[in-house]
């Protein structure tokens, strides 16, 4: 098998496995607990905030454990729209944001708040000037992704973040699929709230946190317990919180390797494609872009099929269409870089890791390169576009 989905999961590495074990049948105590093993549990919860906030530039006061990457941009969003509605009713974010930020948005406008949603360009970047543009005396937040998981474009967080400030409005980020890859310091960076996940950095899955600035009147999200100093309450996961931080220790160990790594290999993928399938393109940003995300569209083919047919090649990827809730609409991210419906349906997302190796990427190129000429030597399109061009030659 060769895995090339890394931004929809990655593998628990076996270190953040081996971190996690005792917590499950030695050191299963209550962390609230007074006694000693209640104690050791909570010294494992301290740790792991402890090096969260140093890879932050945080302080651990500030980071709040979740159940992953969702329920922290949904209480993001929820809360501090609570919290600040006295101020305004504005929230800016972006059409290319993840489900989490998107439909949490739409229930806020249900509920009286009105969404701008920012164009991005054809690189999928967002632009200051727009923000500049939208920007508004009741807007209280702005809500921007750092890197955007299907196309891999990393949005100009530090100018978004200082237009956002200069107004007087709280600047939230998705960083799911940043935390962890690209090196984040959310004071340069003058970030309030940052999201992450567990899982898509070789840690657990539903686990997550949120950081919250402190001074920053959000809302508490779950109610009960004093645990995440009673803004979200609940016996806290220790397996899987001790699982984030050795992934994040592990993640911020290897990152220049890996980015190294990572990067040569996603040039090496991305110039094979382009120097040896026609009528192709390269969506996202060509440099300002995630280390590991490759991410192209094929004229006159389904990206489903291009799936199915590498599936039976042992290739694991995913397609630009999120066929949500069984429908096969085209991605939003692709239709808001400018894509038409028909070519959004033709793409292909490969995000790679460090373990990945040339050899594979070979295997994969050469496949792809049949699967596509079979599919397209089947599409009555193709046919026609072939024909015309004879024609007009
Ligand atoms: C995966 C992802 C999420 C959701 O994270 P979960 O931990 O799976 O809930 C949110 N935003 C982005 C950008 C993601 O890639």
């Amino acid at each position: 098998m060769i895995y090339l989905d890394n931004a929809a999961t990655t593998k628990t590495a076996p270190e953040v496995v081996d971190a996690m074990l005792p917590y499950f049948t030695q050191n299963y105590g209550n962390p609230s607990s007074i006694y000693g093993l209640g104690a050791a549990s909570k010294k494992a919860i301290t740790d792991a905030r402890k090096i969260i906030a140093d890879k932050l530039g945080a302080k651990q006061e500030e980071i709040y454990f979740t159940a992953g990457g969702s329920e922290s941009d949904n209480w993001a969003l929820k809360a501090a729209a609570e919290a600040y509605a006295s101020k305004g009713h504005h929230i800016i974010t972006t059409k290319i944001e993840h489900h989490a930020i998107l439909h949490t948005c739409e229930y806020l406008e249900k509920r009286g708040f009105e969404i701008t949603y920012l164009d991005v360009d054809a690189d999928g970047l967002v632009h200051p000037e727009d923000l500049e543009a939208a920007i508004r005396p009741d807007t209280i937040l702005v809500s921007v992704m750092f890197a955007n998981n299907e196309i891999g474009t990393i949005e100009p967080i530090k100018e978004l973040a200082a237009i956002t400030k200069a107004h007087g409005a709280l600047f939230h980020t998705d960083a799911v699929q940043a935390f962890g890859q690209v090196p984040i310091d959310v004071n340069e960076l003058k970030i309030d709230m940052l999201s992450a996940s567990g899982h898509k950095l070789n840690g657990p899955k539903g686990t997550g946190f949120l950081y919250i600035r402190t001074g920053i009147k959000i809302r508490s999200f779950v109610h009960g317990g004093a645990q995440e100093r009673s803004r979200r309450a609940g016996t806290e996961n220790v397996p899987g919180i001790v699982g984030l931080g050795a992934a994040a220790d592990r993640a911020f160990r290897i990152m220049d390797d890996k980015i190294a790594k990572e990067t040569k290999l996603r040039n090496y993928l991305i110039e094979r494609i382009e120097n040896e399938i026609p009528y192709c393109k390269l969506n996202g940003h060509r440099t300002r872009r995630l280390p590991n995300n490759v991410n192209f569209s094929f004229r006159f083919v389904e990206g489903e099929s291009i799936l199915i047919m590498l599936d039976m090649k042992g290739v694991c990827a995913s397609s630009g269409s999120a066929c949500t809730s069984g429908s096969l609409d085209p991605s939003h991210v692709l239709l808001a870089i400018g894509m038409k419906h028909e070519e959004a349906h033709g793409s292909l997302r490969l995000t790679l890791s460090e373990e990945n190796t040339k050899e594979e990427l070979d295997f994969v190129v050469d496949n792809l390169k049949a699967i596509i000429e079979r599919l397209r030597s089947m599409s009555p399109l193709y046919e026609d576009f072939v024909k015309h061009n004879k024609e007009s030659v």
